[in-house]
């Protein structure tokens, strides 16, 4: 982390969509796509509801090197001046926060979000060094580059004891996240040093460095295309529309 100093610009969060396509068990149980994406806008239509996000990527596929190129790789060149990134994935179990963030193999290379980033910064490193001495550190988490976990509800997972348990401290944690993004997000309360609530859940104190002060932030929401995934994607598409 630095002390670069923030504008009100690198400070907004930026939120996408990305919609998966139909994948085998849905084909199997004749899933329809219910998501439309309005074309060459990102914007998203769910039965009767509307929203815009910064980008959005359609389930019928644009490489991922678009999205990198739109998303993240100005986080990475963002680093080289001083600011701290992230980039977020969240939505319901299955909807490709993995596939978007790190294993999305495509002709035998990856092509999710980390090896992308991770190409695009040792690249930039090379093409500097003989101006600049670097040090590269590695350490726990500090490009934080998430994955988050499901985001369905916890009576809809159908578990018990435990799990049950784990879905309520998950629910938890996103909407502490949802909570800090949003007052993030609020240009006027910022401006006057509203009180933003990271201590609600560890997941926003983990990632308090990355949210407020100098850093540009990136979430993506994944969403499945099937109608009988419609409530679960409506809410992820809410969740994301807050964030905004
Ligand atoms: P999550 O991490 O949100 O639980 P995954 O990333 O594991 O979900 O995705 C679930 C399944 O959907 C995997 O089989 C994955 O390969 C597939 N998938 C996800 N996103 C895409 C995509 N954009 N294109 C093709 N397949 C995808
Ligand atoms: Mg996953």
């Amino acid at each position: 982390p630095s002390t670069a100093p923030a504008t009100a610009y690198d400070c907004c969060v930026k939120v996408s969509v990305h919609i998966r396509p139909l994948i085998g068990d849905e084909k199997l149980q004749g899933c329809d796509d219910c998501v439309v994406v309005v074309p060459g806008k990102p914007q998203v239509q769910l039965g009767t509801h509307s929203f815009t996000f910064d980008h959005v990527y359609g389930s019928t596929g644009s490489p991922s090197s678009v999205m990198f190129e739109e998303c993240a790789s100005p986080l990475v060149d963002g680093l080289f001046q001083g600011y701290n990134a992230t980039v977020l994935a969240f939505g319901q179990t299955g909807s490709g926060k993995t596939y978007t963030m790190g294993t999305g193999f495509k002709n035998g290379y990856q092509t999710g979000l980390i090896p992308q980033a991770m190409n695009a910064l040792f690249n930039k490193i090379e093409s500097l060094q003989h101006q600049v001495e670097f040090q590269l550190h590695v350490s726990f988490i500090e490009l934080h580059l998430v994955d988050l976990a499901g985001s369905e509800r916890a009576k809809r997972t159908g578990s018990d004891g435990m799990r049950f348990k784990e879905g309520i401290h998950i629910n938890k944690g996103l909407l502490a996240l949802g909570n800090v993004i949003s007052a993030l997000g609020d240009e006027k309360k910022r401006k006057e040093g509203a009180h933003v609530p990271y201590r609600d859940s560890k997941l926003t104190r983990l990632l308090q460095v990355s949210l407020g002060g100098n850093s540009r932030t990136v979430m993506i929401a994944c969403v499945s295309p099937a109608d009988i995934n419609a409530e679960e994607t409506l809410n992820t598409l809410k969740y994301a529309n807050r964030a905004r």
